[in-house]
């Protein structure tokens, strides 16, 4: 028995506007193939105070996901809707500096194959370890990604781009940097170009005579356009900071004066460690890199 269930709300074409589950029963069918496949997209957003941040970016990425995949997606008005149900029926959510935070996630799997798509609204606590991330920062390790996944993104069956619900070789890059002593993986391409995290973006500060420079690898370049990435450089650019656009490599990382891993839920983590190299950090770029967040 978990130690909270979660709150579950199930979009189709019988509840358009959604429809409560019980989450301690069955909800899914041992024949769909989100489950048995992958085939199916989401998106992980975070939720303060009953308010789900940046909603319009990941409602966005969701359906350009599902684009990619060629599966239905519920209108905004349908997952609204949904995401107001769910809120409103959650458990009290964890508490931290910021408020009551939940995890909300949007999830759209192919279904039964005789049957429709659905969609799913489920919400529960931050995990205390996602927090735990925000203040001491993580641990990393550059690891290859085996192709250059800029390859991929002329080839649309390979859905470069999607947030699909296959994840298991993220988590699995996961697993193997914790068997080495570290915490996060970053992906780096055959040419040692930095590519992204595991489930997150990597960030990059400067500190320059005129302010600071943010930087980013390519978004569009194999990697998951970050919406906490978007989020921030749309900051950062309102504050007159100059961003850029990768390419990044391992030394630019080693010499920056910061480097987060920026996720939706984990908002920024400072990279403390990368290869076993300790990095510079930057509490008060922390905290103003995270203010970017609350309204964007
Ligand atoms: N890159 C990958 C592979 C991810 O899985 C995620 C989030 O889960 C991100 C980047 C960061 O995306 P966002 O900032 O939209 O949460």
């Amino acid at each position: 028995m978990r130690a909270m269930t979660p709150t579950v709300v199930r979009i189709d074409a019988h509840s358009p506007q959604g429809r409560l589950l019980d989450a301690s029963q069955p909800i899914i069918d041992v024949e769909d193939e989100g489950y048995t496949r992958g085939d199916g997209v989401f998106e992980t957003m975070l939720c303060v105070d009953g308010a789900v941040r940046k909603l319009p970016r990941h409602l966005a990425r969701l359906d350009h996901s599902a684009q990619l995949l060629q599966v239905w997606n519920p209108g905004e008005d349908s997952w609204r809707a949904a995401l107001d149900l769910a809120l409103q029926s959650a458990a009290e959510g964890t508490t931290t500096s910021l408020g009551r935070e939940h995890t909300v996630k949007l999830l759209v799997s192919r279904g039964v194959p005789s049957e429709q798509p659905y969609g799913l609204v489920i919400v529960s606590p931050v995990p205390a370890s996602t927090i735990t991330q925000r203040t001491d920062g993580v641990t990393a390790l550059l690891l290859p990604r085996g192709h250059d996944p800029a390859e991929d993104t002329s080839l649309p069956w390979l859905l470069s781009g999607a947030k699909t619900l296959s994840y298991a070789i993220n988590m699995a890059v996961l697993r193997y940097v914790r068997t080495l002593g570290a915490q996060e993986a970053v992906f780096i391409g055959t040419d040692r170009r930095i590519l992204e995290g595991a489930t997150s973006s990597v960030i990059v500060a400067h500190r320059t005579e005129s302010g600071v420079r943010i930087s980013t690898p390519e978004p569009n370049h194999g990697i998951l356009p970050g919406t906490t990435q978007g989020a921030i450089f749309a900051g950062a650019r309102d504050e007159g900071w100059e961003v850029g656009f990768g390419p990044l490599y391992p030394a630019d990382l080693m010499e920056a004066d910061a480097v987060w891993l920026a996720s939706s839920v984990r908002l920024l983590a400072p990279v403390t460690q990368l290869n076993g190299q300790a990095l510079a950090t930057d509490d008060q770029l922390t905290l103003t890199l995270t203010e970017f967040l609350r309204t964007r």
